[in-house]
């Protein structure tokens, strides 16, 4: 099984981080190396019986240079080529701005895996409201809370990834 997974979601919502705790239990390759392909890789989790390749994107921002906008054309190529696609919101977060693209993950044909991150940093109450909010905005994906930095939900996220390759 090989498979691409693209990460998305807002600036410092914790993508790199968590593509660093998928790495990091399996100790693999990290390259920084600038985009080269379609595709953005940033790391590659070699398993017995399985390769997953890992990118993310530069943020989801509104185009307000033509830099900016060729980046938005990148980060629209995660829809087209990517096996699994990850969408990671974090606790606090209420809504995405860029409707087009919000439009985009909803109508996805490509599995997504919703994260709600950082759920270290809320309490039960605050946790479940946002779990219902973004359960309810994007009802084609499987939902998961997690924490990137304190590991909880990461391996489970993972193990869903092997089994939709
Ligand atoms: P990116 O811009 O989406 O790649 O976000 P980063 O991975 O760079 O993370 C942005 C900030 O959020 C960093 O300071 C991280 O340490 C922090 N962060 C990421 N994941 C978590 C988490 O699960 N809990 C908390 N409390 N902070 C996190
Ligand atoms: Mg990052």
């Amino acid at each position: 099984k090989a498979g691409f997974v693209n990460i998305i979601g807002n600036p410092n919502v914790g993508k790199s981080t968590l593509m660093n705790a998928f790495i990091g239990e399996k100790l693999s390759i990290i390259t920084s190396k600038a985009q080269t392909t379609r595709h953005r890789i940033l790391g590659i989790v070699n398993g017995e019986d399985f390769q997953v390749i890992l990118s993310d994107t530069p943020g989801i921002i509104k185009p307000a240079y033509e830099l900016q906008e060729s980046m938005m054309d990148f980060v629209k190529t995660a829809f087209d080529d990517a096996d699994v696609l990850i969408y990671m919101v974090e606790i606090g977060e209420k809504d995405l701005k860029d409707e087009a693209f919000f439009n985009k993950i909803t109508n996805s044909k490509i599995p997504v895996l919703l994260l709600l991150n950082k759920i270290d940093k809320s309490n039960q109450e605050q946790m479940e409201e946002q779990s219902e909010l973004w359960q309810n905005k994007v009802p084609n994906a499987e939902f998961f809370p997690i924490s990137a930095t304190e590991g909880f939900n990461v391996q489970n996220v993972f193990n869903r990834i092997i089994e939709l390759l």
